[in-house]
């Protein structure tokens, strides 16, 4: 008996202590040479980079004809989260009649409007919508359906008809189903070619387990998307999800730390845009998106402002969900990066209209009590841009 005990035990010694020690070794090994999960064009990028702003070009104001507001993961209570919406208030106070703000998702913390606790997932939402002036346009993430709690579509039906019954909002997509839905923004904007926003439900998309059924399947959701972005004319288009495409933020595996970073380099995961059904995903909105390039991909999800130059997918790739000051998290810089920051605000799309008579698309960065921060022409006449310095923190 004593000769099985001891053969057993030397079984399991082998058998699960000495990896568990060469896991354990590795992983504490990893963790102090912060080896890099990703290299891209030969850059290596590590987690000890800074929260970053590329030098900002001023664009001087133009006209302003038409804006159109970029917030996403907003969904704190008012109270921790005031200068965020306070920003937001003053900014689109300024012409609430050519203001439109779109909220990005993930806008009630941390589970969504719970039926049992309606009043305060309506005190969230509303601190958000008394905040914007003009239409609003509100779109659900993953912190909507449930998150930790799963995926509860009586959650989002309950968002939807809190934002059903608020003055001049609107939610999209409808019901849960992930889309595409086209609305043209501000028609009656005197502009040269309209604004339409496409609204997909990509939180629908990345949860094929436990979604509810909607009327498309994934490939006939990205068929619709190529469809109508094939039909959109001379408009300027805005794609609208929740989930970005890129990101240089801890979901997309730049992390500060030490657990995860290691553990994404042992196991060759890079965060939650490293998980296979994210990157499919990511993969087939992108493809979708390429049949005819939207001028905007725009998401939130990550907790910081980075805009892109992408020019694949959409021209430009838009990550603001840095709506909620306590949830701001590190960001770096890819190498078609435009900007990128960790501070709490929004990104602002300006139709201006320019001394020549054209109408430019200006994004500008608006931050939590630092005003605009950065400004990029979109699409329209090269004006002059002088070179400002941008807050390096
Ligand atoms: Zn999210």
């Amino acid at each position: 008996m004593n000769r099985l005990a001891g053969w057993l035990g030397w079984t399991l010694f082998l058998v699960i202590g000495v990896p568990a020690a060469v896991l354990t070794g590795l992983t504490f090994l990893l963790a102090v040479f912060e080896p890099n999960p990703l290299e891209i064009n030969g850059e290596a990028y590590t987690q000890k980079m800074a929260p970053y702003v590329r030098a900002a070009s001023a664009i001087p104001a133009g006209e302003l004809v038409a804006r159109v507001v970029l917030i996403g993961d907003a969904g704190d209570p008012a109270e921790e989260n005031v200068d965020t919406l306070s920003e937001l208030d003053a900014w689109t106070r300024a012409a609430p009649d050519r203001t439109v703000t779109l909220f990005l998702g993930d806008n009630v913390y941390s589970v969504g409007f719970e039926p049992e606790d309606l009043s305060r997932g309506g005190a969230i939402l509303g601190a958000q919508l008394n905040a914007a002036h003009g239409p609003a346009y509100v779109i659900p993430g993953n912190h909507d359906w449930g998150h930790t709690d799963g995926m509860h579509l009586e959650r989002i039906l309950g968002q939807q008809a809190f934002v059903d019954a608020a003055p001049d909002a609107t939610y999209l997509p409808r019901d849960g189903c992930p889309g595409p839905e086209v609305t043209a923004l501000l028609p009656e904007a005197d502009l040269p070619r309209p604004i339409l926003m496409v609204a997909v439900g990509t939180t629908w998309l990345l949860e094929p387990m436990s979604r509810p059924d909607c009327a498309r399947v994934h490939y006939e959701v990205m068929q619709a998307l190529e469809d109508t972005l094939l039909n959109t004319g001379d408009a300027w288009v805005i794609v609208a999800g929740h989930h970005p495409i890129v990101t240089a933020g801890p979901h997309g595996g730049f992390e500060r730390g030490v657990i995860r970073p290691a553990f994404q380099a042992l196991y060759g995961a890079q965060g939650t845009l490293g998980k296979p059904v994210y990157e499919l995903v990511m993969e087939d909105l992108g493809r979708a998106l390429a049949a005819n390039r939207p001028l905007v991909y725009a998401a939130g999800h990550e907790h910081s402002l980075q805009l892109y130059r992408d020019g694949a997918r959409a021209e430009y790739l838009i990550v603001s969900g840095a709506g909620a000051a306590g949830h701001v998290n590190t960001v770096t810089t890819l190498p078609n990066t435009l900007f990128a920051h960790a501070h709490p605000g929004f990104v602002s799309l300006d139709f201006e209209r320019m001394p020549s008579g054209t109408v430019s698309v200006i994004a500008r960065v608006v931050e939590s009590g630092l005003g605009e921060v950065y400004a990029t022409r979109l699409a329209g006449e090269e004006g002059n841009s002088s070179a400002t310095a941008a807050p390096g923190r």
